[in-house]
């Protein structure tokens, strides 16, 4: 362990009342045995981040941000996995792997899962990895490997669990709502994995965006909806992945899904109510779905699939944005004009 790392002050870019994000200083983080301190050198701004800043319930002053790369700074005692020095990503989240919820494949219920975090956030200059997030959630990042591609593997693990939740196959036909840096990563993820893919969002570039990284068609909701249908042969998708749009898209979904087909929800959003007839649920057995977060297993995969160069999501990041100007990049993510923002010290 360094000497020193306790109750230096840092700088940080903390969430204050009324969504107002400030760059002050934040206690560094003292370290205690199997924990690692990362000196930031990047961070991904994850939509989930901006639901939180939006969100007036937030806890406040909070330190956000959970798609971490940085250089190991001091590890406490007994840490084997890395060395000062080592380039690592490490995840916010770690589940007890032992109780009822992960033994039944339902890590992200977890209640050690919902209580783990990284401390304080990914949007401040060190971040201590706890113990139990060292040993399943940190990964050493190969030299071939950029900063930013690394940044993603928290979210593309988020994206295999929906994969597996919705039970897609090689040779579906899949529908992705929302082509942002999910619905691109999604895209590219379905398209290694031999998917047909088709992309809906209203935007030009993104579908633009999505078709370069291998979605057989993209476009607005008339486009995707002409592609799928010719690709499925006229049965309909066989699933249709919800990034963005909320509730409200869900007489559209249904539309466009063949008989037994399935609907993921990867994001929640506006609307309680699921504007579906329970009859047509039943009679054409379709299926509703949702994922929140990603297992250790998840990460693991993602992560030897950015190592691989099986997947390249790097070329999704539109903005790099110092920590003192987070709100900035908020902003950019609000107006939709980011595809992915990346936020560096
Ligand atoms: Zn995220
Ligand atoms: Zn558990």
């Amino acid at each position: 362990m360094t000497a020193g790392t306790r109750a230096e002050p840092m700088k940080a870019a903390v969430l204050r009342e009324g969504g107002r994000l400030v760059a002050e200083d934040w206690p560094r983080p003292a370290l205690g045995e199997g924990d690692v301190l990362l000196r930031l050198k990047g961070c991904g701004l994850c939509g989930s981040d901006l639901a939180k800043i939006g969100d007036p319930r937030t806890r406040v002053p909070v330190v956000l941000g959970h798609e971490v790369v940085g250089e190991v700074a001091a590890i406490g005692a007994g840490v084997a996995e890395c060395a000062i020095g080592d380039r690592v990503v490490a995840a916010h989240h770690v589940p007890c792997g032992a109780c009822h919820y992960c033994r039944r494949g339902s890590e992200s219920m977890c209640l050690a899962f919902k209580a783990s975090n990284l401390d304080p956030g990914g949007f401040a200059e060190y971040v201590r990895v706890p113990r139990a997030n060292v040993r399943h959630a940190m990964f050493r990042v190969p030299r071939d490997v950029s900063d930013e591609a690394a940044s993603f593997v928290e979210p593309l693990a988020c994206c295999l669990r929906a994969v597996r939740r919705a039970r897609i196959e090689r040779g579906d036909t899949t529908v992705i709502v929302g082509l942002g840096s999910i619905g691109c990563l999604f895209v590219q993820l379905l398209a290694h994995a031999g998917v047909n893919v088709v992309g809906c969002d209203p935007i030009a570039e993104r579908a633009d965006v999505a078709k370069r990284m291998g979605a057989v068609a993209a476009g607005p909701a008339e486009v995707a909806a002409a592609a799928q249908r010719e690709l499925s042969l006229g049965r309909g998708a066989d699933q249709v992945i919800v990034t963005g749009g909320g509730a409200a898209m869900l007489p559209w979904v249904a539309e466009v899904l063949r008989d037994g087909g399935a609907v993921h929800y990867f994001a929640g959003g506006a609307g309680d109510a699921l504007p579906i007839p329970l009859d047509a649920l039943y009679h054409r057995e379709l299926t509703v779905s949702a994922t929140y977060s990603a297992s250790p297993a998840d990460l693991a995969e993602a992560f030897r699939l950015i190592a691989s160069g099986a997947v390249a999501p790097a070329r999704l990041v539109t903005h790099r944005i110092p920590l003192g100007s987070l709100d900035r990049g908020v902003d950019l993510m609000r107006r939709r004009e980011a595809l992915k923002v990346y936020v560096t010290p």
